[in-house]
């Protein structure tokens, strides 16, 4: 040991203890003895006194050195407990392992003005031997100090080392309590942890075959600690025998180092019960490498494994369930990937399950559907619009060989582990169409083959009704009534069935075209004017536009209306109005119709628009009516594009109304306007006989602005030629002609079959003189009219000619004789019939004789009247008037197409007349 002598420089100030470099890993040292602060202890004093003692001085210290200050853990002759470092001696005496030795601390210039020296406790001398912590750290001093000066002998500063490596010791064993403290402390934590959470610890010597258990494995094997053999053989003579061939190979496989052991068995408790467990254990092993120990854990698993195989048989349930469903499911996540899909789902698209899952549901769409998929399911995501979910409809689906099938798919949502999710439901409705299809066309037919006995018997009873009432006896009358009225019903029903079909089927063809909604209201007001005044209702139209184009098909249009002022007429009360109105609604036109009648019970409200439904059923026989109106009229307006709706009070009336989108301005069409068009396609033909062509072209164009079309004849050859070519409803006159004088040629007409009957206007410069010299035959020309013409004159006289036409010659062609009866009693006062009833003579009468019009069914026994229609263009107007309702294409052919059991004998004599151009006074 080297012994230190300070040099004594009484010139300097004191020098504080410095830091050293090493400071924090000292502190930690010295704070990993946990000894600051405790109290003093027996077994470092008794170092202290003997320090004292044997160097016969008055302060002997064990002094740790800590941040700010020495502290002491053991003091002889000194009542402070710390003192500031850095006026310390031991604070030097840390630089170094040597003792610290200072024999006159007046003379060492270091320590001459130090506080602890110039004041109490007056040091003179100083030695100090550094402690190291039990890692090295030089944390304080064993020191002693005396107040006079004095020189220390080397060997005596050897016992202060001693002494000082003495408390070093004490320093581990404070260090080696701890760590013993510390185990006791993490065991019994350990143990309780064990305990509380029910696990059981053993420890078996392999070698020696000893197996140690804890209070907890004796509880969960059910055994009493003092009859447990404590060996291997004893634990595995309580496991389930099920499982102990498993359970012995796991731990051999653990002791041969193959497996870690980590498993799962059942025990049988001494009372029969069954206990699952889990363990897992260490193998400790030898420096040979073999396994001396094994370590391990048991712990009570019953209640997880009872609900695991609860939902084991319940997922097991599950999946039959699904896998056994006759319908389709479909799982898929946010982007449209197909997640999972049931064998049922998986037959009806004709793939495999790892065809389809993880590809996109798009695969199984045909176009444009595939394409539009991603859009529909961001759109959902991001607006939550539905078209789908949860409402479900029905599509198309494609199988893998590329072909598609009609499917019923609902979609519902769900959440799965946070994620969004979309199970489809699908169903192949291949064949529920194809009975639709069936059931529709049985309808269709029974139908269709209603209308016609139906039109003989309400056309028979309204001719019975019309001419022979008055001589019937009251009685018949009656029964004829109602059986009138019954026909009329029973009509209804067909055609609103017939029309239904057509409407589910799609088939219900419309003619949109630009319409004046305004127009078309105040016609239906018109058409429906004599329903209301038959009930005693008023019928009011109130225009708040005075126009609303729209976008329409003006016949469909004029149902709805019919269907909604005759139900508002229907339930208002005797005397009570019924107000139309058209309103403009931003981008649409409503259309409301008011009445102050019964209103719609609160319970009929979600069925009003329903098939055959009425609020009362007692109202088929009481008010008239099928229950299908709405519904039809629902249709037409969701095919417009547009909303129905109605707002009701019970007693107190409702308001029916809908919206239709209102079309581009400009587009509006008047009605008139078209009607005009249709009056001027029908074909009246005229010859004008005059040999000045100024005359002639002046005549010819005055005529045609009364929707007749002319030949014009220079001679009264070429007249003759005209007329024997063709059917000529009238001839326009000159007297002064170039080959004859016009009297003659008007006799020869006269006398001649063909043209005796024909309407003569005669326009001529000696007008009057010719009709003072036909005297006597004047009926048979319409009027003399003297040039220059006179525009009125001439138009009263065209309308005069047209309507004293002679009888118009009609070929009915129509297989159905009850029919043919009905028509022949109703024209028989205004026309001349032919009757066939097959192509076949229709073709012979055609080829042999020239008619006015064709009226044409289109079932015939041998073929259909369409085929006629090709060999009549141009010939004469047709009327189709037939069970069927003809295409769009067929009716662009002819003058109109009637449907039988939609039209009654005065629509049919209204329309014929009106095509002929006869006056509704002719019959
Ligand atoms: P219906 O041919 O029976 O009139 P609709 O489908 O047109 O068939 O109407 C169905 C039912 O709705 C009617 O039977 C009636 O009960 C009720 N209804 C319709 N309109 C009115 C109304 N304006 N006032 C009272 N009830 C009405």
């Amino acid at each position: 040991m080297a012994l230190v002598t300070e040099s004594k420089r009484l010139d300097l100030i004191m020098k504080k203890a410095e830091i050293p470099a090493n400071e924090s890993a000292r502190i930690s040292a010295l704070c990993g003895l946990e000894i600051l602060d405790t109290p003093s202890e027996e077994r470092f004093d008794r170092i202290t006194r003997i320090a004292q003692r044997h160097f016969n001085v008055p302060i002997a210290l064990v002094s740790l050195v800590d941040r700010g200050r020495q502290w002491f853990k053991s003091r002889q002759g000194l009542d402070a407990a710390e003192t500031p470092r850095d006026v310390s001696f031991c604070g030097h005496a840390i630089f170094s392992d040597d003792i610290f030795y200072i024999p006159d601390a007046l003379a060492d210039a270091r320590f001459a003005d130090n506080p602890l020296v110039t004041g109490a406790p007056h040091v003179r001398f100083y030695a100090g031997a550094p402690l190291h912590s039990p890692e090295g750290q030089r944390i304080g001093t064993l020191c002693i100090i005396d107040q006079l000066p004095r020189e220390s002998t080397s060997p005596d500063l050897a016992v202060l080392r001693d002494l000082a490596d003495c408390v070093e010791e004490e320093f581990k064993r404070s260090k080696l309590l701890g760590a013993v403290e510390q185990v006791k402390g993490l065991t019994t934590r350990l143990q309780l942890a064990t305990e509380s959470a029910n696990v059981g610890v053993w420890d078996w010597d392999v070698v020696g075959n000893e197996l140690v258990w804890d209070k907890v494995m004796y509880q969960l094997y059910g055994i009493d600690p003092n009859k447990f053999g404590g060996a291997y053989a004893a634990w595995l003579a309580g496991i389930h025998p099920k499982d102990a061939v498993r359970a012995n190979e796991a731990i051999q496989m653990a002791l041969t180092g193959d497996k870690q052991y980590d498993t799962e068995f059942r025990v049988v408790l001494p009372n029969g019960n069954v206990r699952w467990l889990k363990a897992t254990a260490m193998v400790q092993r030898g420096a040979d490498g073999k396994p001396l120990k094994m370590i391990g854990t048991n712990w009570d698993i019953t209640e997880s494994k009872c609900a695991q195989s609860e939902l084991q048989s319940r997922e097991n349930r599950i999946r039959a369930l699904v896998d056994t469903i006759v319908d389709g499911i479909i799982v898929i996540d946010a982007k449209g990937d197909i997640q999972t899909a049931n064998p049922a789902a998986i037959s009806l698209f004709g793939y495999a399950i790892d065809e389809i899952q993880g590809k996109n549901v798009k695969m199984l769409m045909p176009e444009p559907y595939a394409s539009e998929h991603d859009g529909y399911l961001n759109n959902y995501l991001t607006s939550n619009i539905k078209k789908i979910i949860g409402i479900g409809r029905e599509v198309t689906g494609k199988r893998k060989d590329g072909t598609t099938f009609p499917m019923d798919l609902a979609v519902g949502e769900m959440e799965v582990g946070g994620e969004r999710m979309f199970t489809g439901i699908v169903r192949d409705v291949t064949e529920r169409k194809r009975l639709e299809q069936l059931k529709s066309e049985f309808i269709s037919t029974v139908s269709h083959e209603l209308r016609t006995p139906l039109t003989s018997i309400r056309g028979a009873l309204s001719l019975l009704m019309g001419k022979a009432a008055e001589h019937l006896p009251e009685k018949a009358r009656r029964m004829l009534e109602m059986a009138e009225r019954n026909s009329e019903r029973l009509t209804l029903l067909i055609n609103d069935i017939l029309d239904l079909e057509k409407i589910e089927a799609g088939r219900l063809e419309f003619d949109f075209k630009d319409l004046d909604l305004v127009d078309v209201a105040a016609r239906a007001l018109e058409d429906n004017g004599g329903y209301a005044s038959k009930h005693q209702v008023q019928l009011v139209f109130d225009q708040q536009v005075t126009q609303a184009p729209v976008r329409a098909d003006e016949h469909r249009l004029l149902q709805v209306f019919a269907n909604l002022i005759s139900n508002a007429v229907k339930y208002s009360p005797t005397g009570g109005t019924v107000t139309v109105s058209v309103v403009a609604h931003d981008d649409k036109f409503c259309v409301e119709v008011r009445d102050h009648g019964s209103g719609i019970p609160q319970e009929f409200r979600n069925r009003i628009f329903q098939r055959f439904a009425q609020a009362d059923s007692s109202d088929t026989r009481g008010k008239g009516g099928t229950g299908l109106g709405l519904s039809i009229t629902k249709a037409i307006i969701e095919r417009h594009e547009g909303q129905i709706g109605y707002e009701s009070e019970s007693g107190m009336g409702s308001v029916f109304y809908f919206k239709l989108p209102r079309a581009g301005a400009g587009q509006c069409r008047r009605l008139e306007d078209q009607q005009h068009d249709t009056t001027t396609s029908i074909c009246v033909r005229a010859l004008i006989c005059e040999d000045n062509p100024d005359v002639a072209q002046i005549l010819a164009e005055m005529v045609r602005q009364d929707g007749v079309t002319c030949d014009v004849a220079g001679t009264a050859a070429i007249a003759r030629g005209l007329l024997a070519e063709h059917d000529y409803r009238l001839l326009l006159l000159d007297l002064t002609l170039p080959d004859t004088d016009g009297l003659t040629f008007l006799r020869e007409l006269r006398g001649n079959e063909a043209t005796a009957q024909l309407p003569v206007i005669v326009v001529s410069g000696q007008a009057l003189e010719g009709r003072a010299t036909f005297n006597g035959n004047a009926v048979t020309v319409v009027d003399w009219i003297q040039k220059p013409v006179d525009r009125m004159r001439l138009g009263r006289a065209l309308q005069d000619a047209l309507h004293r036409v002679k009888r118009p010659h009609i070929l009915h062609v129509e297989d159905d004789t009850d029919i043919l009866e009905v028509t022949r009693t109703l024209l028989e006062d205004m026309a001349d019939l032919t009757y066939v009833t097959n192509l076949r003579e229709a073709r012979q009468q055609l080829a042999a004789q020239i008619f006015d019009m064709v009226i044409l069914d289109l079932g015939l026994p041998d073929g259909s009247g369409i085929e006629l229609l090709e060999e009549l263009q141009g010939r004469c107007p047709v009327v189709i008037f037939s069970a069927q309702i003809p295409s769009r294409d067929v009716t662009a052919q002819v003058a109109t197409a009637l449907t039988k059991s939609m039209t009654n004998n005065e629509e049919l004599l209204g329309t014929i007349k009106k095509i002929l151009n006869l006056k509704d006074t002719a019959a």
